[in-house]
Order: structure tokens, then sequence, then C-alpha cells
């Protein structure tokens, strides 16, 4: 008998809209007992099909939806998905130079929990919710099969697994070894990357577009780069000619291979100044010392995963961003970002504004920025649009 998940009455409108998400709170009563990640029937209170989906039986998003049809969930469902997210890529037109991108963006591409992004024929494969977990070994077996990859490692070392009662499970899914340092080219610009130790999968694809935007804005200008891992932005400003890239991260091992990348490309080594430290301590120094910049660009972590993180969060943005507006010089550029689920575009954009006016700065946006086509957001799924991103301009 096919495991059952009952909602209550009138709680089918959201799952009718085709949001993807079935909260605890909407569900009346399951008909079986289905294990973590294995699929349930979605049925309104009336009884009628609505979906099929995925059970996570210890997190509060209790069911995420695989299809609005009533096909069997199984392997040829899964690689049918796989080979659409990839024809989809195709069909992009992105630069056939660049050699990373995110092929599978999870629920915007109809596989909720799944990530993964491609480095060369290297692919890192996240997975995130309990679905996504059940089914890795025939989304590892298609994944193969489509894209001829050498090799598929699993990245799966995120807290949000933790809200599914799933371990972190990293190491080597498919082929039979994955380098630990893999050269990529994005924007003709040439990067390490070490997607078993670096950062989520080892390179933030989705600021592609922007650090392009940022190399076409600041030839000529003093830069200061913020939370700028292994030089993503500071590559391609100095690229473009910029007179001096000052970037500022945390994490030594980032900052080491933004020192190499730089030297990949044969960039002026000369006009780059690495620093270890603390954007907000760093921020405030600087001021203190008077310092000026032509442009900045403020790429922090993730400061609110969740709504209920969003007004600490708010606070954390509007500080760094009140900083930075005062080492701006006048016609300076901020470049600021966000990529906090739990903070919306509108309340990033006024908390950019209120930082503004206590800076005591005119400024004016000439631009919004969000992550890149190899992240898309499906309009059943707004939750699926996190990277907000402003070009501000000093007047
Ligand atoms: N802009 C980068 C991605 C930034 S990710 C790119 O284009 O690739 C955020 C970075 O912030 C990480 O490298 C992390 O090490 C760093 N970080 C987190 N908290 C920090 C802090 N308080 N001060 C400095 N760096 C920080």
């Amino acid at each position: 008998m096919e495991n059952k998940l009952i909602l209550k009455q009138g709680r089918d409108h959201s799952l009718r809209q085709r949001h993807p998400w079935i909260f605890s709170g909407a569900i009346e009563r399951m008909v079986g007992a289905p294990g973590s990640g294995e699929t349930v029937d979605v049925l309104s209170s009336e009884g009628e099909f609505l979906a099929k989906a995925a059970f996570s039986p210890q997190s509060s998003i209790r069911g995420r939806v695989w299809s609005w049809n009533d096909t069997p969930i199984d392997p040829a469902f899964f690689e049918n998905r796989l080979a659409r997210c990839l024809e989809s890529r195709g069909r992009l037109k992105l630069d056939p130079s660049d050699s990373a991108l995110r092929l599978v963006h999870a629920e915007s591409d109809g596989l909720p929990g799944v990530v993964v992004d491609r480095y060369g024929d290297v692919l890192v494969l996240q997975c995130l919710t309990a679905g996504a977990d059940r089914w890795r070994s025939a989304l590892v077996a298609s994944l193969a099969k489509l894209t001829g990859a050498a090799c598929i490692y699993e990245r799966s070392d995120v807290d949000v697994r933790e809200l599914e009662g799933l371990p972190q499970s990293t190491g080597l899914l498919y082929g039979s070894d994955c380098p630990d340092s893999i050269q990529i080219q994005e924007n003709g610009i040439k990067f390490q990357v070490n997607v078993k130790t670096g950062q989520k999968t080892g390179f933030y694809l989705d600021q592609r577009p922007n650090r392009r935007r940022v190399g076409e804005l600041v030839g000529g200008m003093s830069v200061l780069n913020c939370f700028c891992y292994t030089g993503g932005f500071s590559l391609n400003a100095l690229a473009a000619g910029a007179s001096q890239v000052v970037s500022v991260d945390s994490s030594g091992d980032a900052l080491e291979m933004a020192r190499q990348n730089v030297l990949l490309n044969g960039l002026p080594a000369n006009k780059c100044v690495w620093m270890d430290g603390d954007v907000f301590l760093l921020l405030r120094r600087f001021r203190d010392e008077g310092r000026k910049f032509d442009a900045i660009v403020l790429d922090p972590p993730k400061f609110a995963p969740t709504a209920a993180s969003a007004e600490k969060a708010a606070r954390a943005y509007k500080d760094i961003n009140l900083l930075a507006f005062k080492l701006l010089n006048s016609d300076g550029l901020l470049f600021t970002f966000s990529c906090s689920g739990g903070i919306s575009a509108d309340l990033f954009q006024k908390v950019v504004a209120g930082a503004a006016l206590d800076a005591k700065v005119e400024a004016r946006i000439i631009e919004h920025l969000s992550q890149g086509p190899d992240h898309p957001v499906a309009l059943n799924f707004p939750e699926g649009a996190y990277l907000k991103g402003l070009v501000c301009q000093v007047i």
C-alpha cells in the first residue's frame, strides 16, 4: 500500500499554487509508516491526489514535492529530471570558456534538496534533505551517465541536514579519484578550486555575473573587497586594471588560495594587499585611520539562514554597510550583497538605505544584482531567490 500524507481541511492552498513544501502543521494524518526520505502520496482532506513528495519525518518541512503528477518516483524519474536540468543549462548561452556552473538548483529545478555543481569534469553533489539522501545512488548513476563526469564528490556537510536528522556526509561517490585542486575558468580568469575542503562545494558560483560586473565598473579604482574568499571579486577587479585591491577574509586557507590565483593568472601581485581578519573590526580600524576607497565589495556569509534570525542579521548588515559608506570616496561604488534567505530584497534595500542615512552620505542604487542564471528561481518557489545585490553610487 502507498504511504499517504493527508492534509488538514483548507491547508491545500499553497500546494495548489504549486509551492513544493508541506509543513508539519498542515498535516491531518499519515496512512502507513513512511521512512525517512520515502515517497508519499499527498492528498487533500477530501482525498484528492495533489502530489508525490519526499517524507522528512524530523523536519518541520515534513514533505517536499517531487512531482505534481501521479507518476512513479524511481531512478528513471530522477534521470529525466537531471536530463531536463542539463538541457536547460545548455540553453543559457553561458560563456563556453566558463568551465564551472551549477547544474542542479534544488527546488527551482524540480529536485528539492539536490544541488549539483560542475567544476570541469568533476561534479560535486549535495544532498540537503531526507528525500535527496535516499535517492543518492540513483542520482549519482544518472549524473555519471548523462554528463560523462570523471568523478562525483559529495559535500553534504551542511547544517541543514541536522534539521532532517541526517549526519554530515562527504567523500568520493563515483570515479577512481578526485583531484585536490581543480583549475576552472570564469570570465576569462583562472581559479584553483578545492572541492574537498573549500567552502560550500568549493566556489561561490552564484556570484559569477556579479564578479564580471564589478570588473566592468572598477577599472582604475582603488578597491576594498570584504569577505574575499579565494579572490573572486579581487581578481576580476585586478584584471580590469584596478589601481589597488585590498582583500579581507577570516580564512587563512582561502587567502592563501587567493594569492596563488593571482600568480596563476599573471596578475600584478604588487597591487594586492591580503588581510587575514574580521571585516567588522577591520572596517572600524580603516574608519579610524581615515582610509578611503573608490569601490567596496561586501559579500558576507549568510547572516540569517531563516526569518527567525532576520533581526540580528539586519543589524549586522547595517553595521558593515554603514562603515563601508564612510570609507567611500565621493562618486565611489558600493557593491553590497546578502545571501540570507531570511532577509527579503525589500528589507535588504531598507537596511542599506538606513546605513547610508546614518553614515550621512547621499547614495543611489544604479543596479540590482542577483544570482546567476544557472541558479534559477522557480516562479512557484520565491524562496529560491536568495542572493540580493545592490550597486550604490555615492554622490
Ligand atoms: N565573495 C566571495 C565569496 C564570499 S563567502 C567570492 O566571490 O568567492 C564569505 C566569506 O566570508 C568566506 O570566505 C568566509 O571565510 C568569510 N568570513 C566569514 N565571516 C567573516 C568575518 N567576520 N570577517 C572576515 N571574513 C569572514
